[in-house]
């Protein structure tokens, strides 16, 4: 069989823009994060050539001897580092792994308390757009308009009034701790079940840098790739007394074959998250997010809720003006992306402008602490991001500073390669 770049230039082409995209460029998407090559390597393995439905020992398919015991080592893997009595680990993605809750408990039309989408929120915890909204009743807390941080006493008065089935807790864009255990005694007055989707801060969960709700709460989601720092996909933590359930939810219910080739790779992602290094690196996360929002504070930039616990700063660009109007999310994702700095534009609570365009941006510290940065490169972005936010504001067409913050961004990143080892 002959290689990538023989049968398929394009698509081998396309890949090495990519790589070098990802070298030269400082990548501040807060779900994202570059995985090691042991993860690399199991995920672009022989394992996916392989059939498993079912579960270890119980498969539909012969020559499924390797695969049981991968798919156990992540499993028992993915338990001891989250102390949970059961792991899911075949979801396809974090919106499967929630799917998979809602179908195991849910029946159409069934009552959903959740995070809404424009203010932190996910599309899987009921968007009108999404399968979620459409299957489901769906009604949504927010945050405090003053605080922008969540007010359970609030959430608490409108699950009483609501009578959901299931609360949903855990966000895409929330940049401060969220009290699990709140949620789950809401849930418990209530009488409706309680699921935390940590798919961004599962990493931090899982080394102490944020309150965990396994154990806590009924069922625990996540994804892998984000914090987690393993191949793109999702897992389910629940009980031994929920474990036949939510088996049976994914699958047959909601999937058919498992992805072995990246169930091998989580079991790999596992492995590292049991690491200290894994541990430091968490504590970076944070560390790093923490001098970001400082000098974007001090750049006199609006932080949602004033700043951050966790791994992303949500900024708020109401008061940057442009032209009479504010600098929109748009504006400043494609300024800053020109300028080698990967953002994403997002909404804020109050949000008046579509999600295409956005009053606000998300930044996120995973990435490029998982490239060894620490506070001081921080320090230097945040200044380079205020830089390019401020003179696109007084002039739209100027391409002064998005100029200057490339070449530098390009040095910078140049010191702090993917992956070291083979640069
Ligand atoms: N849940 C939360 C809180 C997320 O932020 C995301 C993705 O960003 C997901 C679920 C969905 O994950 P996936 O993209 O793997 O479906």
């Amino acid at each position: 069989m002959s290689s990538l770049a023989n049968f398929d230039p394009e698509i081998a082409d396309l890949i090495e823009k990519e790589r070098l995209r990802q070298i030269n460029g400082l990548e501040l998407i807060a779900s994202e994060n570059v995985v090691s090559k042991a993860v690399l390597e199991a995920m672009g393995s022989i394992m996916t050539n392989k059939y498993a439905e079912g579960y270890p020992g119980k498969r539909y398919y012969g020559g499924c001897e390797f695969h049981d015991v991968a798919e156990n080592l992540a499993r028992d893997r993915m338990c001891r580092v989250f102390g949970a009595e059961h792991a899911n680990v075949q979801p396809h993605s974090g919106s499967q792994a929630n799917q998979a809750v809602y179908f195991a408990y849910l029946g159409y039309k069934d009552r959903i308390l959740s995070q809404s989408l424009t203010q932190g929120g996910h599309l899987s915890h009921g968007s009108p757009v999404n399968i979620t909204g459409r299957w489901y009743s769906i009604f949504h807390y927010g945050v405090d308009p003053e605080t922008e941080t969540l007010d359970y006493a609030a959430i608490e008065d409108l699950a009483r009034m609501v009578r959901p089935q299931m609360i949903v807790c855990g966000a895409s864009a929330y940049p401060r701790e969220i009290d699990f255990r709140a949620f789950q005694e809401i849930a418990d007055t209530v009488g409706a079940r309680c699921m935390a989707d940590i798919a961004h801060i599962a990493g931090l969960c899982a080394t102490g840098y944020h309150n965990s709700p396994v154990g806590v709460v009924d069922i625990v989601t996540t994804t892998t790739h984000k914090t987690l720092r393993g191949p793109r996909g999702g897992a389910i933590m629940c009980s031994k007394e929920d474990a036949p359930t939510i088996d049976k939810s994914v699958f047959p219910g909601m999937q058919g074959g498992p992805l072995m080739h990246i169930i091998a790779a989580k079991a790999v992602c596992f492995k590292e998250a049991m690491t200290p290094a894994y541990k430091e690196y968490c504590g970076q996360i944070v560390k790093n997010s923490r001098a970001m929002a400082r000098v974007l504070a001090e750049e006199g930039l609006d932080l949602v809720s004033g700043g951050t616990d966790n791994h992303l700063i949500l900024l708020d660009l109401t008061r940057v003006s442009a032209n009479h109007e504010h600098l929109t999310g748009l504006a400043a994702e494609t300024a800053l992306g020109e300028a080698g700095i990967t953002v994403n534009k997002n909404t804020i609570p109050r949000e008046q402008l579509s999600p295409f365009v956005t009053s606000g941006l998300r930044i996120g510290t995973p990435a490029v602490t998982s490239r060894g940065m620490k506070e001081k490169e921080m320090e230097q972005i945040a200044n380079w991001i205020a830089t390019v936010l401020k003179d696109i504001a007084r002039d739209r067409t100027s391409k002064k500073a998005i100029n200057e913050v490339r070449e530098e961004v390009i040095a910078l990143a140049s010191k702090y390669p993917l992956y070291p080892e083979v640069a």
